[in-house]
């Protein structure tokens, strides 16, 4: 088991186990949280506020302890160093304008898909690659980075800590079955406490102190507004893709960082900061930074194409209904549906030797009652299913459990998580999903390619529908190009112009 883990570094699955009779505790954990007292004064604002008690070494010790959790959480580094160097340049040239300038700041790029950035006590801030695509200049990223960097010198996460430290650790990832915000919650990575979203508030003192320092470094601080409006297109767009418009600020950096367009400018007129003459932009500069990069799932953790996730390491594939959203996350797979209902998907190390239905009684749903125990197969591997159901925070669910014998090193899990007015008319396109789960063959791994984002010059009779088309997606080809690129759909595509293009 160790062997095999050892050869394949970075897997994006999981050991959680997420055995029902585990919720219990789970909510019992919640519901007891312990005291906790102090306050502290953060430099930045000068402001009193309930901070857990915790002294800059105790912000530099629970950073420093987070961030190994976060990161692995993320997908881990973006491994390019030219990237990471260029963005720690701009995080530091900020952070040196910022009324902490001599704490130490780590600024590190995720390889991860979802867009997202946000920030530890202690100086660690992180910007995914997903949110990086989005960008379009220089002067955008620094607004992020200075937004972030407003949230460390307010000590905002370290306050946050001071709320949340008791109740949230105990609850991690096991709220999972109790309905779907807690689905949801698996999307960001949420067993953190670091991500949990900030309050309007903080976000406003933030913008404030972003602005301040956006202009200190000679950066426009209307760029930060620009980015926002952009981010929250791609929101609605990644909403609309997932046939889910209400839930457009869910997944992503919307809901670590709830602010809006009209409050960062609020922001900007009530900072007063002088303009900045000829203020940086730097787009070519970071178009270029930014020329080859992933885009999408990594490989190596897992892709998503569509209703499909497909890993070409470890070999195994499978399709989820129309109207489930999935995600990838570094603990499982996990699929939203309607009205709660989701898919929760990973693996354990489990050697051969018991039946699959042993397994699943015995193992994974000891103590709870199993009901309709039944030994399938399937595409030639021997697994088992069965019922529970249990009382979860958001009301009765069904959960159906299905566990793959894969080899014999590995069992896979599928669990399919109702509410009770859904489990018979969701049950066959689950049944569905539960027969599409195959090996893939040594050829079908080596065919998956990641996609990358290569800059593209505009040549003269070159169309924004044209160029879309050029893109390797199923769907929605001309607006993914738009938001992409920032860009409305009358917008002029003037040639010579460069442009973000998607390929395979
Ligand atoms: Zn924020």
């Amino acid at each position: 088991m160790i062997l095999r883990r050892m050869m394949l570094p970075r897997m994006m699955l999981p050991r959680m186990s997420l055995r029902p009779v585990q919720i219990f505790a789970a909510l019992i954990a919640l519901v007891a949280p312990g005291l906790l007292a102090g306050c502290t004064t953060a430099p930045a604002t000068g402001r009193t506020f309930f901070s857990g008690g915790m002294s800059a070494e105790d912000e530099a010790r629970l950073g420093l302890q987070e961030h190994q959790k976060i990161v692995p959480q993320f997908g881990g580094v973006y491994e390019n160093a030219e990237l990471s160097a260029y963005i720690a340049s701009i995080g530091n040239l900020l952070a040196r304008t910022s009324e902490i300038p001599n704490q130490k700041f780590t600024f590190t790029v995720l390889d991860s898909p979802i867009v997202n950035a946000f920030a530890l006590p202690g100086g660690y801030v992180y910007v995914t690659r997903g949110l990086l695509v989005l960008a379009e200049s220089e002067a955008e990223v620094a607004g992020v980075l200075a937004h972030e960097i407003g949230h460390v010198a307010a000590r905002h996460s370290a306050e946050r800590y001071g709320q949340n430290v008791a109740t949230k650790i105990a609850g991690v990832g096991l709220g999972v079955l109790l309905g779907s915000k807690a689905v949801s919650d698996t999307f960001t990575a949420a067993s953190s406490v670091a991500l949990r979203s900030f309050s309007r508030e903080q976000e406003y003192e933030s913008d404030l102190l972003g602005v301040r320092y956006l202009s200190r470094a000679g950066f426009d601080a209307n760029a930060m507004a620009g980015f926002l409006s952009r981010l929250q297109a791609d929101s609605r767009l990644q909403a609309e893709l997932a046939n889910q418009p209400g839930r457009a600020d869910e997944f992503n950096i919307m809901q670590t960082h709830p602010r809006t367009a009209d409050r960062i400018q609020r922001a900007i007129a009530q900072a007063g900061a002088a303009p900045v003459k000829d203020p940086i932009v730097g787009r070519g500069v970071f178009l270029g930074k930014i020329d080859g990069m992933l885009y999408g799932d990594n490989p190596d953790q897992g892709l998503i194409r569509g209703r499909q996730f497909l890993h070409p390491n470890l070999r195994f594939a499978f399709t989820v209904p129309e109207g489930f959203r999935l995600a990838n996350s570094s603990q499982r797979v996990v699929a939203s549906g309607p009205e709660g209902a989701g898919i929760i998907f990973d693996q354990v190390s489990q050697p051969g030797g018991g039946t699959m239905s042993a397994y699943l009684t015995q193992v994974w749903a000891k103590g709870a009652t199993v009901q309709g125990v039944e030994a399938i197969t399937i595409n030639g591997m021997a697994a088992a299913t069965g019922q529970v159901s249990v009382n979860g925070r958001s009301g009765p669910r069904d959960l159906r459990l299905i566990a793959i014998r894969y080899d014999d090193k590995t069992v896979y899990r599928m669990l399919f998580v109702t509410p009770p007015k859904l489990t018979e008319s969701l049950s066959q396109p689950l049944r569905e999903t539960t027969y599409s789960f195959r090996k893939l063959s040594a050829a079908e791994a080596a065919a998956v390619k990641p996609w990358r984002l290569v800059m593209h010059k505009v040549r003269s009779g070159e169309t924004a529908s044209k160029l879309a088309k050029r893109m390797p997606f199923p769907d929605f080809q001309l607006k993914r190009f738009l938001v992409l690129n920032g860009l409305a759909e009358n917008n002029p595509l003037p040639a010579g112009r460069t442009v973000k293009l998607v390929v395979e």
